[in-house]
């Protein structure tokens, strides 16, 4: 297996910088999710999201708790960025996500939090919802690159992303880790605000797996490359877990590597939507996990 995070490549003919000078005009009629505001950016008008010209970074530091390919023996190097283009009424992060909590950062800072987190022996480096901020994370990438950056990139999503943005991450993210949430429209309306949800993440999903196929492990069981998918299963949803574990099997690959995920509980807005109001049963996530080894999944749960 091929070692070298796919990005150095790009360094090495002048790409990745040619990528990087061609992302920031995006800012300028934001259509890098698919609300696709058309603000500008660049003269301070915020979209959905609320993110600005610049970006905002919550926390970095080596994560212990992401999934075990993620980790290895140092941890994933997560940055957290502030905001999201999503708005889930349930978000466990909203202090983030919603109420705006970290600090503007120069993609100087960013390249440097990356070369910092690679000294500490990290795995990766783990961009936490990097939609809004990809032209940003882009020059902050080409700018570590020419500095000693090796490791792989890890694009941390909510999966509501636009195609022509995952294209032009191509070869620059190495291993893509979308959270499925609903493949209903309703739900994905009511809980997210996103009534094209479903139909967008499906895509993006495909383009994804186009360029980097189920999830590589080395030697080590670290994670090189690849789809890594989260699925964070509801209270009272199952038929939204069914059809994303199908979709998964049929369309992408069964040797996806899926987190099928226990630990909702309810927080920010839920207790506003009696069905959301609970945490899971275990029961419910063991059906989750049983309809997964009836589709031929078996890598990730
Ligand atoms: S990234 Fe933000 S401003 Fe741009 S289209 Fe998405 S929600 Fe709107």
């Amino acid at each position: 297996m091929n070692l070298t995070p796919s990005y150095m490549k790009l360094r090495d003919t002048g790409e990745l910088w040619r990528r990087a000078e061609q992302m920031p005009p995006m800012l300028k009629k934001c259509a890098l999710c698919p609300r696709a505001c058309a603000v500008d950016r660049t003269v301070g008008e915020l979209g959905e999201c609320k993110a600005g010209a610049g970006i905002m970074v919550s926390s970095a530091f080596p994560h212990l708790g992401e999934e075990p390919p993620l980790v290895g023996m140092g941890g994933s190097g997560t940055i957290f960025l502030t905001h999201c283009n999503l708005r889930c009424v349930f978000c466990q992060n909203f202090d983030i996500s919603h109420m705006g909590r970290g600090e503007e950062v120069t993609t100087e800072e960013v390249a440097r939090m990356t070369l910092q987190l690679q000294a500490m022996g990290v795995a990766n480096i783990n961009f936490v919802t990097p939609t809004h901020y990809a032209p940003q994370i882009v020059e902050a990438v080409a700018l570590a690159a020419e500095r000693g950056l090796q490791l792989p990139i890890v694009w941390n999503c909510g999966g509501y992303e636009s195609l022509p943005v995952i294209r032009a991450l191509e070869g620059i993210v190495d291993i893509y880790m979308p959270d499925i949430k609903f493949f209903d429209k309703a739900s994905a309306e009511k809980y997210m605000a996103a009534p094209n949800y479903p139909q967008v993440v499906r895509k993006a999903l495909l383009e994804m797996h186009r360029q980097v196929g189920p999830l590589e492990l080395d030697r080590r069981g670290i994670a090189r490359k690849g789809v890594l998918i989260r699925h964070l299963v509801m209270p009272g949803h199952k038929e939204d877990t069914e059809a994303i574990l199908k979709f998964i099997a049929e369309k992408l690959s069964p040797d996806s590597y899926v987190n099928i995920m226990e630990q909702y509980h309810p927080a920010w807005r839920s207790h506003e939507f009696d069905k959301i109001n609970r945490r899971i049963t275990h029961a419910e996530w063991e059906e989750a996990c049983e309809t997964a080894r009836k589709l031929g999944l078996s890598r990730g749960f």
